[in-house]
């Protein structure tokens, strides 16, 4: 039996204890809004491992914004030709605040599952669980 990929259960926003089960309802960017799961629906394991876990996921998503803003910042002034006087400024808060509105969701998502992949030392990978 094939094992599921740490990339594949990152990209897909699966458990990491049994990179199966779903860490969210809905879909990404559709119209039914994503909510997280309480618990894994294959391996039980409880997500919000311990009471305002996912106030951690806050930091994560901060430092996403702000590596966004300052891509989306960069990205205006090369495709505006290098216009930085006073009249571009509502150029660049368009465009970065934009940026920032469409990206929320995504935001959402991957600051959480940063968060349970990657800086939960107490959540480890269980190749037990990793079954159909
Ligand atoms: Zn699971």
């Amino acid at each position: 039996m094939q094992k599921t990929t740490k990339l594949y259960a990152l990209v897909k926003g699966k458990c990491p204890q049994c990179r199966r089960g779903d860490i969210f309802t809905g879909s990404l960017y559709g119209l039914d809004i994503q909510h997280t799961n309480s618990v894994c629906s294959h391996c039980s394991m409880r997500f919000e491992i311990e009471p305002g876990y996912f106030y951690a996921a806050m930091y994560v998503s901060y430092a996403m914004n702000v590596s966004e803003m300052i891509t989306v910042g960069i990205a205006t002034y090369v495709f505006s030709g290098g216009n930085l006087e006073f009249e571009s400024l509502w150029l660049y808060l368009t465009t970065i605040f934009t940026g920032c509105l469409l990206l929320a969701p995504f935001n959402y998502r991957y600051s959480r599952v940063i968060l349970l992949h990657w800086l939960s030392p107490k959540i480890k990978y269980n190749a037990y669980y990793d079954k159909p």
